[in-house]
């Protein structure tokens, strides 16, 4: 599968004194989907929040795409990353949460343009059109002029993963999408995800309690508990046959 697009070598967390990551090894190719599952309180929301730069590692790197995360080369030596290093290694990512997060103000259109434009400095042009070729993947083309207040959940989390996609990341995270939706509307959000991991050329790291789709979608499944990866394999070894008995005892809440 080629080089490892996310490199994570021995990464530990601490909040305060809560160890909350302790050694986290990990790499992902580039077009990997990975589901991360686990306890609630496991650390799987820093895993992934440490790769957009939202949290810093206690110990240990994590490297994308061949490039440290918090460390930069300066005049031939490693100097701690600035904010233009940082920015950079976080084009190649997009994040969804589990809430939204839309500019309330905006259109649905609008929301998906602000970053091109304001972020990436590309024309206005350029930005509406794949805004509105993003919104037509996640199945949104007819509403690109509401505002986020006129959609339903669902299709609020479509936009936002339609916002995400603008910036063409090649690193996808999903963090819990759909554990704020009603029932009815988590399939038409699963759905657009399934569809965009056929598609196959993003690495993808999904959070996740949907232990079906995990099942479909991932190539590979990685069990997190008190911030170990305790079990890992295809979803096959991981979710179907588990070894593991604390994984056992996890996985029987979801049946
Ligand atoms: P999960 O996503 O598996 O539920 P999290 O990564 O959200 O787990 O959290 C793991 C642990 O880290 C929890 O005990 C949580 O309270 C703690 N934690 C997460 N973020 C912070 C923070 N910013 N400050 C203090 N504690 C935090």
């Amino acid at each position: 599968m080629g080089e490892p697009i996310v490199k994570y070598k021995n990464v530990y967390k601490s909040f305060g004194d809560v160890n909350v990551l302790k050694g986290i090894n990990l790499n992902i190719s580039p077009s990997e989907k990975v589901a991360l599952i686990g306890p609630s309180g496991s650390g799987k929301t820093t895993i992934i929040r440490m790769l957009m730069t939202l949290e810093q590692p206690t110990s240990g790197t994590i490297e994308v795409n061949g490039h440290n995360l918090w460390k930069m080369e300066r005049n031939g030596k490693q100097v701690d990353a600035n904010e233009s290093h940082l920015r950079k290694i976080r084009g190649d990512i997009g994040m969804v949460f589990q809430h939204f997060n839309l500019f309330p103000h905006m259109t649905i259109l609008e929301n998906c343009m602000a970053a091109p434009i304001h972020v990436q400095k590309e024309s206005k042009e350029s930005a509406k059109q794949r805004s509105i070729e993003m919104l037509e993947k996640v199945g949104l083309g007819d509403k690109t002029d509401l505002y986020p207040s006129q959609l339903s959940g669902g299709q609020k989390q479509r936009v936002a993963m339609a916002r995400a996609l603008v910036m063409r990341p090649k690193i996808m995270l999903f963090d819990e999408v759909t554990s704020a939706l009603d029932p009815e509307l988590v399939g038409e959000v699963l759905e657009v995800i399934r569809d965009l991991a056929k598609e196959g050329e993003m690495a993808m790291i999904l959070v996740t309690h949907e232990m079906d789709f995990a099942r479909d979608i991932a190539d590979r499944v990685l069990f997190l508990n008190e911030g170990v990866i305790e079990a890992e394999g295809p979803p096959e070894e991981i979710l179907i046959n588990p070894e593991s008995e604390r994984l056992q005892s996890f996985l029987s809440r979801f049946t």
